[in-house]
């Protein structure tokens, strides 16, 4: 009876424990509502739990005001370096900051290119904004994208599938067409435990 009941135990044990938890923060800069945020928060955990096999947390964090500081010299947008380095912690849960006004990078010099998100591969920390997001229920493949960077390291789609979650927009992003992570991407992220190799997160840094 000891014997059947400790294997009932640790059989539930098993089972509870079976799907890994995984923690994702998200820092409102701007007004988002509850249903904005559910449709997130939905569509990603239905994501996590189908490709990685993980229950994903995400909490959310009351609004945030940003400093001025964070906005081009006009200030007419974030700069979204700026952005990233003032909400990176040593935390070991990814953080996205969530804007709806424009975010930009400086490319070739000085010129600001408006994007749609960044992450900085280095820390914990990724910048997203709807502002150019044409159709605003990809929200989340823009989020997925963000995250995949700043946890694993990653860069972009060594296929440059357009179906891929992963492909680099280059300044035109169609998430609308983006369904799935391609084969080449999942092996990547799945197999090869890019997050713990530190050749690649070197390379992929200086990319
Ligand atoms: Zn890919
Ligand atoms: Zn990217």
């Amino acid at each position: 009876m000891k014997i059947i009941l400790l294997l009932i135990c640790s059989m539930l044990f098993i089972n509870t424990h079976a799907i890994e938890n995984r923690e994702v923060l998200v820092i409102p800069g701007d007004n988002f509502t509850e249903k904005e945020l559910v449709d997130l928060e939905l569509n990603l955990r239905k994501y996590f739990l189908r490709e990685f096999g993980v229950y994903l947390q995400m909490e959310v964090d009351p609004k945030v005001k940003l400093p001025k500081t964070l906005m081009n010299p006009s200030r007419t947008r974030y700069n979204a370096t700026k952005v990233v380095k003032h909400f990176q912690t040593n935390s070991k849960i990814i953080q996205v900051v969530l804007l709806k006004r424009d975010i930009f990078t400086y490319r070739n010099g000085n010129k600001e290119w408006g994007i749609l998100g960044q992450s900085l591969l280095d820390g914990n920390t990724c910048v997203v904004s709807t502002y150019r997001l044409r159709n605003k229920s990809n929200l989340w493949k823009l989020v997925l994208h963000e995250y995949i960077h700043t946890y694993f390291k990653y860069y972009h789609c060594p296929n440059d599938d357009p179906k891929c979650f992963m492909k680099d927009a280059k300044g035109h992003a169609n998430l609308d067409k983006q369904k799935y992570l391609c084969p080449e991407c999942v092996k990547k992220l799945k197999y090869e435990k890019i997050n713990s190799n530190i050749f690649d997160r070197i390379v992929n840094f200086l990319w």
